[in-house]
């Protein structure tokens, strides 16, 4: 069974409607695991920050002059581009005359909502001068979460792309609250290469990459050539983020770490740099580079993983935590131990060790909390008795099942 990070969350991706399907990351003989395999990107996630649209914190036309003009050199190579953009708030700051960014929630989706046409609009008219046409893309958590509309954005994505035309996402801030917000565009990024399968990300900020400690306050902090892991150490090492926008580092790492996992490699690089979208690519040894993993999960365990929001939990019994988390076994119902939550068969619960708590994965339900209620304890041919029917011997099946990499 594959082990993931419990502290990561990101994305399935569904088979596409009507579309031919992206080469499956699991088969796929593209391994960007050296700086020098980058020379081979096809399909590109560029994230830019909003320090980067900025300067002295008004929006920079000149800077996304710099940025349209690499976007469509790659276009003309023949690379397949799609970027997440930051600077709506930033720009709704400016635009409503206001001195600082905002706390509140209500503020914030104001400014969201008046600075995106700014952004857009500065996005359109940079990339015309290069020919170039875009398209927006608002996306919330619950977008990516819910299969139907995950298939609409995915498709919408693809076909803009087979058009030539450059998708440019950000967070719908308007309309997503606090709590079932993605929350920054550094997640956001992360799970739109998992969703549209792309080769590379690249997260472009105005730091150079990742450094051993905060090189604001640190005189002696070195920059991180390569990451080969993702581990709590690093994420606790990784800095918060600038006056702007809203991921740090932690974010970014942890967005990178995310997708190692899925078997894409990233980079956080300086996107003041010159010509760094093309120099990266190219293998120069600028920002930080994270190496994918060799265990590339699929693309359903690593939205099951990260994406879905769990409806109840599962309490395991010291037998059951043991079969799961060391054989890779199936939960059954004689390793329930006790059931939270009002969940429905088909639903994602979090499986705990009923001993001390410990969160040891997520899972889809075969059967609704009531009826593991009726049922934990026994064997499996006990089932049908207790309920009147059984469909599956497996409270969770294992190809249903992520357990959470215990070492955190
Ligand atoms: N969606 C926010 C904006 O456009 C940015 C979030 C972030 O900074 O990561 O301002």
């Amino acid at each position: 069974m594959e082990q993931v990070n419990g502290l990561f969350r990101a994305w399935r991706l569904l088979p596409p409607v009507g579309h031919r399907p992206p080469p499956d990351k699991d088969e796929s003989s593209k391994n960007m695991d050296k700086r020098s395999e980058l020379k081979k990107v096809r399909r590109l996630v560029v994230k830019i920050g909003s320090s980067l649209v900025c300067a002295q914190e008004r929006l920079s036309l000149g800077r996304f002059r710099s940025f349209a003009g690499q976007l469509a050199k790659l276009r003309g190579r023949g690379l397949e581009v799609v970027l997440v953009s930051s600077g709506a708030v930033a720009a709704g700051v400016q635009k409503l005359g206001l001195t600082t960014r905002p706390t509140t929630v209500r503020l914030k989706q104001a400014c969201a909502s008046a600075g995106q046409v700014t952004l857009m609009s500065a996005w359109e008219k940079t990339l015309e001068a290069f020919h170039l046409k875009c398209a927006q893309i608002l996306l919330t958590a619950d977008d990516l979460a819910d299969r139907r509309r995950f298939l609409n954005a995915r498709n919408t994505i693809m076909s803009l792309v087979e058009m030539g035309v450059v998708p440019i996402i950000n967070e719908n801030d308007t309309v997503a609250v606090e709590e079932l917000k993605v929350g920054d565009n550094d997640t956001l990024g992360s799970m739109v290469a998992s969703l549209w399968d792309a080769d590379l990300f690249i997260n472009l900020t105005d730091l150079d990459g990742l450094y051993s400690s905060d090189p604001r306050k640190d005189a002696e902090a070195a920059l991180i050539a390569e990451v080969e892991r993702v581990d709590q150490k690093l994420l606790d090492s990784a800095g918060s983020g600038g006056p702007l926008g809203t991921g740090g580092m932690f974010t970014k790492v942890r967005a990178a770490g995310r997708l190692a996992e899925r078997g894409m490699a990233s980079l956080i690089a300086n996107g003041l740099t010159r010509d760094v979208l093309e120099r990266l690519l190219a293998g120069e040894p600028l920002g930080t580079f994270f190496a994918p993993s060799k265990k590339r999960r699929r693309a359903k365990k690593h939205w099951l993983a990260f994406a879905t929001r769990p409806k109840g939990t599962i309490r395991l019994d010291a037998g059951a935590v043991k079969a799961l988390v060391e054989r890779g076994k199936s939960l059954l119902p004689s390793g329930v131990a006790a059931v939270e939550g009002l969940f429905q068969a088909g639903d994602v619960v979090t499986l705990t060790d009923g001993q001390n708590g410990r969160e040891l994965g997520v899972g889809l339900a075969n059967y609704s909390a009531l009826e593991i209620q009726k049922i934990k304890g026994l064997k499996s041919a006990e089932i049908e008795a207790a309920l009147g029917f059984s469909h599956s011997e497996e409270v969770i099946h294992r190809d249903n099942l992520v357990i959470f990499d215990q070492d955190g």
